[in-house]
């Protein structure tokens, strides 16, 4: 059965069907973001478990994890790291390679951005098959980041992205899940 904060953020996802290409439900969040009441729970819900820990920084995924991080890290009164695609961050950057359906990407975090043995949660809007998240795992841990969790609006667990953090020790944290 639903909780009534999976109702809520139920209620204003917008799923578009064959988008960005035949075959994918597309879950936006835009609907959400835009939503005051939904924006404000879904970053709350987010956070609570680690109200009064010290997490020293949030590290957002490009782009929908940038919007979301920014908001969990002045609500945890931590610092905000942004993990882009490469070619985007100015200065000396770290960067590792990752697999998409089809070849590879790379992404990217300035090194100076955590420091080793700093407290850093990982945000994203959605976890599919995980690949995306685990490379900015590689990317924080490459630079001594101790990950506290991984959080995501929206768990596709058929897709096994959750597993993949999880076997990499790494505690992950979801709203809503479609299977
Ligand atoms: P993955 O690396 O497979 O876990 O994919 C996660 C990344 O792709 C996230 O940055 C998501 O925003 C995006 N993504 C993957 N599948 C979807 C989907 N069905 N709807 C919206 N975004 C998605």
């Amino acid at each position: 059965m639903s909780t009534s904060v999976e109702k809520t953020l139920l209620s204003v996802l917008r799923t578009i069907p064959d988008y960005p290409k035949p075959g994918v439900q597309f879950r936006d969040i835009t609907t959400l973001l835009g939503d005051a009441s939904a924006f404000r729970r879904a970053v709350d819900e987010l956070v609570h478990p680690y109200a009064g820990q010290k997490i020293d920084k949030v590290a957002g995924i490009e782009a929908r994890g940038f919007i979301l991080g920014g908001a969990m890290a002045h609500q945890l009164s931590a610092g905000f790291v942004p993990i882009r695609k490469k070619g985007k961050l100015p200065y000396d950057t770290v960067r590792v390679a990752y697999s998409l359906e089809y070849g590879i990407d790379e992404m990217e975090m300035h090194r100076d951005a955590v420091t080793p043995g700093q407290r850093v949660m990982l945000v994203d809007d959605l976890i599919a098959t995980g690949g995306t998240a685990e490379a900015a795992v590689k990317l924080l841990r490459q630079m001594g980041a101790d990950i506290v969790a991984a959080c995501f609006v929206i768990d596709l667990p058929d897709l096994g992205g959750r597993k993949k953090l999880e076997a990499l020790d790494v505690p992950v944290r979801t709203l809503i899940s479609f299977e």
